[in-house]
């Protein structure tokens, strides 16, 4: 049944001595470098001073620096990846058979780690300048629960303490992510809450919300700058995680050169961006430096259209708008999704970085339905064993898009794309579809005008 196996294992595991020992920052190969962060006050660009206070200074440092290429990995980091790293390349030979496809495809699986997510590896690089910098406790958001979840993994690693506002619909929805974080000592709150001016503000304006990301934001960041010896971090978005999630590519990147594979298409689901542009920073490179060519494929939920359908313009981070304002492609900061299910791609905004980047022409993006991707979803664990999460399920379901539209070319070309994480606590949304429940929210250009109407004149 399987072909090619004596070539190419269905596993390819890098040595733990061929892991990658630099990040690579891709800005540093960019001719059009992002659009800077900008002080909401001044519409300057923000200082090094200016950000210290929310983040820790390693991680302002990194955010700033548009030009070196690469960083060193502290030895402790490495060692912390090692618990859950190198992750598998796994080609995808009982998918090809299922779809009958002369394309050959392989998928960096990162949920190997009780996170189930491949948040983890920003995670513990943010926590670990937190504490080599003697600071308390970090502060943070989380959406569906992944973030927060590696977070608290991370502190509970290095011994920081860990704040948590969780989206209040999750928190309700989602109790065992809850307990997940808690059990690794995190302190879990619901968003918006009464414990912060910008929660009692939100609160006040729209009773009864369940809350959204940005709003959690907007109550982390406060929490932080209220208490002595406390950051805030953040799991997207921000080029700082896209540094430290260039390890998926770099590995991905290591592993196919192993074998003197090179890919023809690069496929991410998008939320804030980390994955994607971590998955695609080497390659990436190439393609900036004219060494290679490939073609890069964004993927988000049809209710969250971020790139497909979004503004580039400079927009606030947050709901509260508390937050240095950033240049992307967005909905807009009050844009509030739809509830669908991959919780970890209802982010209004996109990285600045990929925003560069698709502005410039150099990846492209579709959005999918969420009753596709759980078809997607359920067909890809039927036929290659992992239960994937809705976020991921987005990959797969571009990957096998471009599967079949090799079937009918017969091109045989060689797609790679990201499985960010596992699924196991998202079983509610699996059971909608199971029972045939499930419907899709397409936003109507009403609804977006309303997002786009209240971006800040910049
Ligand atoms: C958070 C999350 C995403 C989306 O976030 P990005 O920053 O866009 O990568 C995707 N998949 C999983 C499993 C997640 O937890």
């Amino acid at each position: 049944m399987m072909k090619d196996t004596k070539q190419i294992p269905y596993k390819i595991y890098l040595e733990e001595s061929e892991m990658p020992k630099q990040w690579y920052n891709v800005r540093a190969d960019m001719k059009n470098k992002p659009a800077p962060l900008l002080n909401p006050g001044t519409l300057e660009p923000m200082t090094f001073d200016e950000l210290r206070g929310v983040f820790c200074d390693e991680l302002v440092r990194q955010e700033l620096d548009d030009t070196t290429p690469f960083f060193d990995i502290p030895q402790e980091i490495q060692d912390f990846y090692k618990m859950y790293r190198p992750s598998p390349l796994v080609r995808a030979y009982c998918l090809e058979e299922a779809l009958q496809t002369p394309a050959r495809i392989y998928y960096k699986f990162e949920g190997n780690n009780t996170s189930g997510s491949h948040k983890l590896n920003s995670a513990i690089a943010q926590a670990y300048y937190a504490k080599n910098q003697g600071l308390k406790g970090v502060t943070t958001e989380t959406g569906a629960g992944q973030w927060g979840t590696a977070l608290s993994m991370a502190c509970a690693y290095l011994g920081l303490d860990c704040q948590v506002y969780m989206v209040k619909c999750s928190y309700e929805q989602k109790p065992f992510r809850r307990e997940v974080m808690r059990t690794y000592g995190a302190n879990v709150t619901p968003s918006p809450s009464e414990t912060t001016n910008v929660g009692r503000r939100i609160l006040a304006e729209h009773p009864g919300t369940s809350g959204s990301l940005g709003c959690a934001i907007s109550e982390a960041v406060e929490a932080a700058l209220s208490q002595d010896g406390y950051r805030y971090v953040l799991g997207s978005v921000l080029s700082q995680v896209l540094l430290h999630q260039s390890i998926i590519g770099l590995e991905t990147k290591a592993a196919l050169d192993k074998y003197g594979i090179t890919p023809d298409i690069i496929i991410g689901c998008a939320g804030g961006g980390s994955n994607l542009g971590g998955l695609i920073s080497p390659f990436m490179g190439e393609k900036l430096r004219g060494e290679k060519d490939y073609q890069i494929i964004a993927v988000e939920p049809a209710s969250c259209p971020s790139l497909t359908r979004g503004t580039y313009a400079y927009d606030f981070c947050d709901t509260g708008m508390v937050c240095p304002l950033a240049k992307m492609y967005t909905l807009g900061s009050g844009f509030i999704p739809s509830p669908n299910h991959a919780g970890g791609l209802r982010y209004h905004g996109m990285s600045s970085v990929l925003s560069q980047l698709y502005d410039d022409k150099l990846m492209e993006a579709v959005s999918i339905e969420q009753t596709a991707v759980f078809e997607a979803a359920t067909r890809f664990a039927r036929i290659e064993g992992i239960l994937p999460a809705p976020e991921s399920s987005h990959a797969i379901k571009a990957a096998m898009d471009e599967a079949i539209k090799c079937r009918e070319s017969g091109e045989e070309k060689t797609i790679v794309f990201g499985l960010t994480g596992t699924g196991y606590f998202d079983m509610t949304a699996y059971g909608k579809f199971n029972n045939g429940e499930m419907t899709d929210y397409i936003p109507t250009d009403e609804d977006l005008a309303e997002g786009f109407a209240g971006l800040p004149a910049v």
